[in-house]
Parts: C-alpha cells; sequence; structure tokens
C-alpha cells in the first residue's frame, strides 16, 4: 500500500473492487429508466438527502473531517451511519482522504487533484491505486481522533451493513423497483453529486477567495450536494460550519445545523465572520492538519 495516491502517477494500478462496485452499480442503476414510479423518485430523493445531505455534508464532511460543530455522540454515530449508505467508504476512509486533500490541495500528494485532469479529479482516482485504502501510519496520521474511537472504528469496518438492510427494508416495502430506485440509482446520483465537488468544483464557477487551489463556488453543484458547492468558500475558511456566505447561497446543510442547534442538538458551531475575516466559535481552532 502506498502511503498517499500519486494523483495520475503512470505507474497505479488499476483497483479491480472499486471498477466493478462502480461499474455494477451503474448497470443496475439503468434498469430504473424502465421502473419509474412518483414513490420510487420520492424514495431516491428523500433517501438522498438523508444520505447526501445528512450522512455526507453534514456527517462525513462537516463534522468528522472539519470539526466545525459539535453534537451529542450518538446523533454523530447516527449521522456518520447515514454518511456510510453514500457508498464512498467507511468514515475513517472518508476523513483521511479529505484531510489529506485540504492539506495537499492541487498538487502531487492530492489524492483527487485537477491538475490531474477532470475525468481524474472526478472518478478515475477511484478506480486507480489504493484510492482511500490509505496504510496504518497515514491513518494515524490525519484520523488520530477516529482511530481512538471504537464505534467509529466499528462503522468503518462494517459501513455496507446499514446500506445492506435499508435494501431488505425497501425491498420488503416496494419490491425490487424500489431498491433499484433507493439503492443503485440513489447511490450513483449521490456518488455524481459528491464527485462534482472534487471535480466542477475545482474547475469552473467563481472564486470569491484567492485561494492557492482552484477551488470555485458552483451553484449547480451546491444545489445538488444541499450547500457543499460553495467549495471556494470552504477552501478559503475549512473550519467553518457555513459554506453559502451570503443570503443567495443556499446551503440547506447549514440550515440543518441551525436547526440542530435551535433544538440544542448543535453546539461550538464556528462560522466565518465576514467583516473581520475570521472563523469564529466557542472553541479554538483546530490543528493546522484538520485546516491547512
Ligand atoms: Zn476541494
Ligand atoms: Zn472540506
Amino acid at each position: 500500500m502506498q502511503q498517499i495516491t500519486k494523483s495520475g502517477s503512470p505507474g497505479l494500478t488499476f483497483n479491480s473492487r472499486n471498477i466493478f462496485i462502480v461499474i455494477s452499480f451503474h448497470v443496475i442503476a439503468l434498469a430504473a429508466l424502465f421502473t419509474f414510479s412518483w414513490t420510487n423518485l420520492a424514495v431516491l430523493l428523500i433517501g438522498n438527502w438523508i444520505v447526501g445531505g445528512l450522512g455526507v455534508g453534514l456527517g462525513y464532511h462537516r463534522l468528522l473531517t472539519h470539526r466545525s460543530f459539535s453534537v451529542p455522540k450518538w446523533l454523530e454515530y447516527t449521522l456518520t451511519i447515514f454518511g456510510t449508505m453514500s457508498v464512498q467508504d467507511g468514515p475513517v476512509k472518508w476523513v483521511s482522504t479529505h484531510r489529506i486533500h485540504h492539506r495537499y490541495t492541487e498538487s502531487s500528494r492530492d489524492p483527487h487533484s485537477t491538475r490531474a485532469g477532470f475525468m481524474w479529479a472526478h472518478l478515475f482516482w477511484i478506480l486507480r491505486g489504493t484510492a482511500q485504502d490509505h496504510n496504518s501510519a497515514t491513518m494515524a496520521k490525519y484520523v488520530p481522533d477516529l482511530i481512538e474511537d471504537k464505534i467509529h472504528l466499528l462503522i468503518d469496518k462494517f459501513y455496507y451493513v446499514p446500506l445492506l438492510v435499508s435494501g431488505a427494508a425497501l425491498f420488503l416495502i416496494g419490491g425490487i423497483p424500489m431498491v433499484i430506485w433507493g439503492v443503485f440509482a440513489r447511490v450513483v446520483f449521490g456518488w455524481h453529486s459528491t464527485w462534482f465537488v472534487n471535480s466542477a468544483a475545482h474547475f469552473w464557477g467563481k472564486r470569491r477567495f484567492q485561494t492557492d487551489d482552484d477551488s470555485t463556488n458552483n451553484w449547480l453543484i451546491a444545489l445538488l450536494t444541499f450547500g457543499e458547492g460553495w467549495h471556494n468558500n470552504h477552501h478559503a475558511r475549512p473550519s467553518s460550519a457555513r459554506h453559502g456566505l451570503r443570503w443567495f447561497e443556499f446551503d440547506l446543510n447549514w440550515m440543518t445545523i441551525r436547526v440542530f442547534e435551535k433544538l440544542r442538538l448543535a453546539s461550538r458551531v464556528r462560522i466565518f465572520d465576514q467583516e473581520s475575516q475570521v472563523v469564529q466559535g466557542r472553541v479554538a481552532e483546530p490543528s493546522p492538519s484538520l485546516n491547512a
């Protein structure tokens, strides 16, 4: 195993496990074209918000990777379990990759640098080399907070179980068509939405902040990802829980954090103050390795 995936390195082998998973999900998702119903569409959209919004954007990204707010452990684990159903690997691997992305953005050590091309950043990095299978030294360096948490290690190890349970539940409710829409089509839609943050939101859009990377604010990707597409704002201030900084920058994940706060479920919420140009919160800044 390599310590860090080298972007675009011609020496990388193909990752047969990931290629099999990505192709088979896409092929089965095509069956959605022949099994449409409004109920199945609703299952996909609601499932995509639970998994992509609450799980990946709020859980894996803003909470676990950047610790931009805190919630009770039971809620942290619940959001993480939602995130596992995205089939983007477990929380330990996902968070490792994303912290490395922030530390080495657009360099040869960035797992999905756009300098190696749009398709590399979007998808090909997943299909080559070790992808997110970081070795133990890398994980000890980047996710010490997660690997000392036994519950997160357990969720990471059995990350595919919640998806299997949800698939069985959907089968009992709506048969194979609902599984096609609620699992396979939903996963493929969620994949490309997340992957567009790595690709399109480093290629196309506006740059409010002159960061050292190519990150952009892309309204379309923000709509697809419940606010994660305000990616230039995010790279400028990674520890801010709020990504959409202006009133017109729709950020449903931020609105959800505000609801959690009103319900007294979220605390120590960090926000980017536009006047003072600093991230304000009720706790100290996280260590540079989370933020660099
Ligand atoms: Zn990025
Ligand atoms: Zn981030």
